[in-house]
Formats: C-alpha cells, sequence, structure tokens
C-alpha cells in the first residue's frame, strides 16, 4: 500500500529544473517573437501610412500647382480648369464657375463701355470727365477738336493748365455752374464755345462743349442783313420823300419843268427800290435751297447776243463790246437763271469800267468745262476784296456801285445760280488794269 502511494506521489512529480528553462525559454521566445511581429507590424503600417500621406500630399500639390498656373493664365487664353476628385473637383468647378460668371459680367461691362463710347464719339458736342481738381479723366474726339487736346497726350493733367482762357479758367475755379459759359478760344483755331458743366459724383464732373461759332455767324449776318436792307431802303426812301415835299412846298412856284425833273429823280429812286427788292426776292427764292425750277438746252450763244444787247444800252456807247462764242452746243439749265448770270457779269464790267474801255465776253469750251467768260480793262479790284465780293451787299466802294444803280447783290445771286447749275465763279483782276471774271460749267452740261 505504501509503495503504491510512493509509485503515485513519483507520478505527479513537480517539475524539473530543466523543464522549467525549457518553458521559459520558449515563453520569452514567444514574447520575442511577438514583439517582432508586432513592431514590424507597426513599421508596415507606419510606412503605409506615410506612403498615403505623400500620396496625398503629391496630389494636392500638383492640384495646388495647377491652380496656380491656371491663375496666372491671362484670362483671355486660359482654358477650364480641368477635373479632378473628391473636394479638389468641387473646387476647381467652383473657381471655374465664378471666373465665367465674372468673365461675361467683364464682358458686359466692356460692351457696355464700348457702345457708350461709341455714342459719346458720335456725339456732335465737345464731353469731357474731369476730376475734383480739373484734371482730364476722358475726353471724346469733339472736345479734342474744340480745345485743342489730345487725349494719349493731355489725359491726366489739369485742363486749365492746357486751356488758359481767362474766363474758362475762372468758371471752373469758382463752380458755379447754374450758368453756361460762352467764350471765345483763338487756339487750334478761333472759336466761340458754350459749356456747360454737370457735377455727377462727388469728385467728378462732365463738361459738355458746343461749338456755336457758326451759329454765331449766321445770326451775325442775319443782324447785318436786316441792317444793310433797311439802309438800303432809307436811303432811296430818303431821297424820294425829300423830292415829293420839294415838289409839294414849290408846287405854286416851281416850274413845270422843275417839277418834271424832281418828279423825274423821285421815280429814278423808287426803280432803285424795285430793283433791290426784285433782287432779294430772287436772291431768297435761290437759297431755299430748292432745286433749278425746269431745265431744259439753252441756246446759249443767242442768249449772249441779247446780253451783249443789253450792255450795250446800259454802255449807251461809251465801251467797245465784243462777243465772241466758240461754240454753238446748248447748255443744260435754266434759261432765267442762266440769263441772270451772263447779264449781272457784262453789265458789272460796263459799270465798272469807264468810257472808252473795251469789254469782251467769250463762250468756249475747255476740256471737260465750258467757261463763260468778261474781261474788261476797267477800275479792278484789290486782292483782299475779291474772296468777299459775292457776300450779300459787299462792294469795294460803296458809293460808284450806288452812282451806276447797284444793289450790292449780283454777284450773290450768280455765285447762288452757278452753283445750282454745279459751276463755279472764277475772279481775276487787278486794279486799275482791269477784271476777268469766268463762269465755268462742267462739259456733260453741253448738249450738241
Ligand atoms: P453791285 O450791285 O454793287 O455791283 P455786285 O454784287 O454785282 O454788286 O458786285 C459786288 C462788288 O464787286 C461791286 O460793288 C464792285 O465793287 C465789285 N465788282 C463787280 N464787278 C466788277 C468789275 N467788273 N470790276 C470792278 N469791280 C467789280
Amino acid at each position: 500500500m505504501t509503495e503504491e502511494l510512493t509509485q503515485g506521489v513519483a507520478a505527479t512529480r513537480p517539475i524539473t529544473y530543466i523543464q522549467a528553462a525549457v518553458i521559459t525559454v520558449l515563453v520569452v521566445f514567444a514574447i520575442l517573437a511577438g514583439a517582432v511581429a508586432f513592431f514590424f507590424g507597426v513599421v508596415a503600417g507606419l510606412v503605409v501610412f506615410v506612403g498615403l500621406l505623400l500620396l496625398a500630399g503629391v496630389y494636392h500639390v500638383s492640384n495646388l500647382f495647377k491652380l496656380v498656373r491656371w491663375l496666372r493664365t491671362p484670362v483671355e487664353q486660359s482654358a477650364p480648369l480641368p477635373r479632378a476628385f473628391g473636394l479638389w473637383d468641387d473646387v476647381f468647378a467652383e473657381v471655374n464657375h465664378r471666373s465665367r460668371t465674372a468673365t461675361h459680367r467683364q464682358e458686359r461691362l466692356s460692351a457696355a463701355l464700348d457702345r457708350f463710347r461709341e455714342a459719346s464719339q458720335a456725339m456732335p458736342h465737345g464731353l469731357m470727365f474731369l476730376s475734383q481738381t480739373n484734371t482730364i479723366e476722358w475726353v471724346n474726339r469733339q472736345g479734342e477738336q474744340q480745345f485743342g487736346l489730345d487725349r494719349a497726350r493731355d489725359q491726366g493733367a489739369p485742363v486749365t493748365n492746357i486751356v488758359r482762357q481767362p474766363d474758362f479758367v475762372r468758371y471752373l475755379k469758382e463752380g458755379d455752374y447754374t450758368e453756361p459759359l460762352t467764350f471765345t478760344i483763338g487756339r487750334p483755331v478761333g472759336r466761340t464755345l458754350m459749356v456747360h458743366v454737370v457735377p455727377f459724383s462727388e469728385d467728378m464732373h462732365l463738361l459738355m462743349s458746343e461749338d456755336i461759332t457758326q451759329g454765331q455767324r449766321v445770326e451775325a449776318m442775319r443782324r447785318d442783313f436786316v441792317a444793310n436792307v433797311s439802309h438800303e431802303m432809307r436811303t432811296p426812301l430818303t431821297v424820294v420823300s425829300g423830292f415829293l415835299e420839294t415838289v409839294i412846298d414849290g408846287l405854286d412856284d416851281l416850274e413845270k419843268d422843275d417839277i418834271r425833273h424832281y418828279l423825274g429823280l423821285a421815280a429814278e429812286q423808287a426803280v432803285r427800290m424795285q430793283r433791290l427788292i426784285q433782287d432779294l426776292l430772287t436772291l431768297s427764292a435761290l437759297e431755299t435751297g430748292s432745286p433749278v425750277p425746269h431745265e431744259e438746252p439753252v441756246d446759249v450763244a443767242a442768249l449772249l447776243e441779247e446780253v451783249r444787247q443789253e450792255a450795250e444800252v446800259v454802255s449807251a456807247g461809251r465801251h467797245t463790246i465784243d462777243l465772241d462764242c466758240q461754240t454753238r452746243a446748248h447748255l443744260l439749265g435754266n434759261p432765267k437763271e442762266l440769263y441772270s448770270v451772263f447779264a449781272n457779269l457784262a453789265i458789272n464790267a460796263v459799270r465798272y469800267t469807264p468810257a472808252g474801255g473795251h469789254i469782251r465776253i467769250g463762250w468756249r469750251r475747255r476740256g471737260a468745262v465750258v467757261d463763260y467768260s468778261v474781261e474788261d480793262d476797267g477800275i479792278g479790284i484789290a486782292a483782299e476784296h475779291i474772296p468777299r465780293l459775292t457776300e450779300r451787299f459787299y462792294r469795294v466802294d460803296r458809293g460808284r456801285s450806288r452812282e451806276t444803280g447797284g444793289t450790292g447783290l449780283g454777284l450773290a445771286i450768280v455765285k447762288h445760280v452757278l452753283s445750282r447749275h454745279q459751276g463755279d465763279l472764277l475772279i481775276d483782276s487787278e486794279p486799275g488794269r482791269g477784271s476777268r471774271f469766268t463762269a465755268s460749267f462742267p462739259a456733260r452740261r453741253l448738249v450738241e
């Protein structure tokens, strides 16, 4: 029994040292292996993590570069941004959208600006945008011409440094724009300008200018015309009423012959007034710009024979008058109007040529034109008067014109009739030697 017990005890004998050592080694190995595995697992994880981070970084950086490159490309050359993944796709899509919206807005604005510029350039008035200190921000073409400015050169400069007209400078300095300003500017050419200034924001104002030179000239001409007509009418009327008074007062005392003489002089003045009114009516009909009333082939040679005879009557044998017709071709025009041109020039030659003088009337073709000319060896005209002779009532010598029954309207009528027949008037003259008046018509008006 004791032996059995002893064998049983031996079967559950405690672990030997060797076994314990082996187990310990195994456990250590197991721990080490676990630690190594854990270490490599972590490292591999880290490597994968860092790799992923790097990839993401490269992706972001490349997209950033794309964005920067795109932003630096000029708008008109840039293509839409490429597509990308994730958030970058949203970023690119949003940037594209905003850029397109901005581009459209800019296009609309620049189209509106272009339209505004075109409209401003087409305006008959000058327009100038001025800052608070009167520097030129923008000026249209009319403004440049009226003030003698050059936009490229003068933009940004104070307008008062360039246009130094004292009234204009004062007007801008004082800043009271309730009334427009009218002033005369000497450069680039003498002209009268009317300017309005309209402030349109806190620090900007718009200057509008209008060239009223022509209007003023027309107004001055109208005033002169009324004054001239009144004067021309008053002189013969005074003479007529003077003679009539003399006759009335002396009815009982005056001889019959004296009365006839005075009444004859009064009648002469009445004829002069009639002629003046007739010329005024002719001129006003011509100046309305209505077309030539009736055109037909006019036998100029026959017409000039009549003119010569009329000139002979006015000359009363004091001059030699020759007629040289080199073409029998007819001229297309209005016979009455053409007669008034031919007769006016021929009779003027008689009136301004002293007795004994020669007058040559000519009608000849010269290439593309056909000329009617009247040449005299009379008193002639100084060069400074020649450009003004066709103005209404312009006379070199008022007294002489009146003495010879002139109205001062003859050459004005001639000029108008000629322009209605596409003709030109040429005047050659030398004081003391004589004059040549040539009316040229285009040869295409000739009817063979
Ligand atoms: P007027 O009735 O005064 O002659 P015109 O218009 O016919 O008016 O002529 C204008 C001016 O031109 C005249 O007053 C005169 O001084 C000048 N004139 C015209 N023809 C001649 C000429 N043949 N010789 C010299 N002067 C002339």
